[in-house]
């Protein structure tokens, strides 16, 4: 790939990070210490900085440290109730100046870690921001020399990073998003193919920093020390995330407890509640209809916030990406789509092996080849290889080995028919395999037209890619071996069927035929035997010989048909 890269950018109210799709898979970008999200501050003291080094000396010029901008951008004054510590007039910035500011130490992250030039990128927004506020971060996307290829929704984008651009037409999903100053709530639906935002909520002044006032109280009170204190501040931050992994955490001299967080932070959590159900009145959708809860944001890491959303919604929210960088991941993604970087990934919605059926001397029967994109269906039609046979056995395989034995099961069906000669069954066999992967088999018997119906779930496409690249290394290494297997079990069915067959029309025809005619047809039949019986599995030659005993049986085939007919004639008086 050697043309220039999307970025993909979180522009957050506390934090901001940068991604990028790196040969096939996003990746969110460090910077030179190693950090992948950068506090959206900017300091305007003798130099400029921004970051982590704009929060350092906050302490000492609070009044040219600017945090929080993205509640200012886009708004008229007075618009918002929010006050900052600081005043943008005095600095003579406005809040689109300072967006840019961030997000061009994003983009120089990112030419530092990519070590080219970049000025394409995909910006998230909250989903309640409006047209004034979009094109607001826009204008700073562009002051920062960034082309804005997208402004996308945040709830959107943490859809796309959980994987949920997969789910089917019509699935619901929330997305709880509590940060450091804002908490937003999402209902979005899938319709043909893209996330509809149905309704959002949420309070813009409600986030991790209400909690880090509260303990800091808490603490201050303890050790006797102003609450406003910074480093008590920074010293609740700090216990407050420390406390989301253990049971205590202390400060100076003070343990505080996970209980005791939890006990100071119920009430601010409380204050979610009505949200949520808000949210879900105004998109008309009851949390049982809710296909999926995702949580984003820092502040979700709590424990306590887990357990709160599973009991609001009924349901164990997905925690299966880290909540703080799901919209960056969501946002680069979304850039991989437009830069076609991503397209390698899309393919890889194939499945990794081929998925088939057991067929009679134990082969492996391909219905749906590796590396078919799903969705697919296909099918065959089978028939009962023994006489009065009421019921066929299923068994659904995963692999590319030849015999059965060497494929992986993934399941069985028993699949009743009536009873009939050989042959006369015909049983379809139906695979289709949806776009989640999900594998439903459907045999029908076409005489009753009974369905007799297997999900197999999950195991069609997701296999660790270890065990599929052994399960190719193997079939290669074994493919003569396997081919020779297939090839003699073929010829023995073959030969199995036509020396009882040779063995009856020589005794039913021993009178009319010549000494030497039979001789032959006894010594080609005694050679397929004798490869029959030894253990070297010789397949060509069983092939050879058993084609050289059914050319030798033709005469004796014509003459039978000849007899059968006489003998018919006869009966009926017509000879
Ligand atoms: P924003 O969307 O506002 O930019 P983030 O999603 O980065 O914010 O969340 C920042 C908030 O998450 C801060 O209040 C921070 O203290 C909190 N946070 C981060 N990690 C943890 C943690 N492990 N436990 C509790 N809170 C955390
Ligand atoms: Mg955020």
């Amino acid at each position: 790939m050697n043309s220039e890269p999307i970025l993909g950018i979180d522009l957050g109210t506390t934090n901001s990070l940068v991604g990028v799709v790196d040969s096939g898979f996003p990746i969110l970008l460090a910077d030179e210490n190693g950090d992948r999200s950068t506090p959206s501050a900017v300091s305007y003291g003798d130099t400029l900085l921004v970051g982590a080094a704009a929060l350092r000396q906050r302490a000492l010029n609070p009044a040219r440290t600017v945090t929080s901008v993205k509640r200012l951008i886009g708004r008229r004054g007075g618009e918002s109730d929010w006050k900052p510590r600081y005043d943008l007039k005095e600095l003579g910035v406005t809040p689109v100046e300072v967006s840019a500011e961030i997000l061009k130490r994003l983009k120089a992250i990112a030419e530092r870690a990519l070590e080219q030039k970049v000025s394409r990128a995909v910006i998230t927004v909250p989903a309640f921001f409006n047209d004034a506020q979009r094109a607001a971060t826009k204008k700073a996307g562009e002051l920062a020399g960034l082309t804005v290829e997208r402004i996308l929704s945040e709830p959107t984008a943490a859809a796309l990073a959980y994987g949920l651009d997969k789910l089917t037409e019509h699935q619901k999903v929330a997305v709880y998003d509590l940060g450091g100053g804002t908490f937003d709530i999402s209902v979005l639906e899938m319709r043909e193919g893209v996330f509809q935002v149905l309704a959002t909520a949420g309070d813009t002044q409600l986030g991790g920093d209400d909690l880090d006032r509260a303990l800091a109280e808490f603490i201050a009170q303890r050790l006797n020390l102003p609450p406003n204190d910074i480093r008590v501040l920074e010293g609740a931050e700090s216990v407050k995330k420390r406390l989301s992994n253990d049971e205590s955490a202390s400060f100076d001299t003070l343990t505080i407890t996970r209980a005791d967080l939890e006990k100071i932070a119920r009430p601010w959590l409380e204050r979610t509640r009505a949200h949520c159900l808000r949210a879900m009145s105004d998109a008309g959708v009851k949390a049982a209809d809710l296909d999926e809860v995702i949580l984003v944001g820092g502040s979700t890491r709590m424990p306590l916030v887990r357990q709160f959303v599973a009991e609001l919604f009924g349901k164990e929210p997905n925690t299966s990406q880290n909540p703080d960088e799901a919209i960056a991941l969501g946002a680069t993604i979304q850039a991989g789509i437009l830069s076609g970087s991503l397209r390698q990934v899309l393919l890889l919605d194939v499945t990794p092996l081929s998925l088939g059926i057991e067929t009679f001397g134990g082969l492996m029967n391909i219905i749906i080849p590796r590396n078919t994109t799903i969705p697919a269906k296909a099918g065959e039609m089978f028939t009962n290889a023994v006489a009065n046979q009421d019921a066929m056995l299923i068994r659904i395989l995963q692999g590319e080995r030849e015999l059965a034995k060497d494929n992986w099961e993934l399941g069985r069906v028993d699949v009743p028919f009536p009873p009939g000669p050989k042959g006369s069954a015909r049983v379809g066999v139906q695979f289709s395999l949806d776009a989640d992967g999900i594998l439903n088999v459907l045999a029908r018997d076409t005489a009753t037209n009974t369905d007799t119906t297997l999900e197999i779930r999950g195991t069609a496409i997701d296999v660790a890619d270890e065990r599929v690249e052994q399960m190719i290394a193997e079939s290669v290494e074994f493919a003569f071996d396997d081919m020779n297997e297939r090839i003699w079990t073929e010829a023995r069915i073959k030969a199995e069927e036509l020396l009882p067959a040779v063995d009856a029309a020589l005794a039913q025809l021993g009178d009319s035929i010549s000494e030497s005619e039979t001789q032959e047809v006894r010594e080609h039949a005694a050679k397929v035997r004798q490869i029959l019986d030894s253990a070297d599995h010789d397949a060509r030659a069983l092939k050879a010989a058993t084609q050289q005993l059914d050319d030798a049986t033709q005469t004796l085939a014509v003459m039978l048909i000849d007899r059968a007919m006489e003998e018919s004639l006869a009966r009926r008086g017509l000879v």
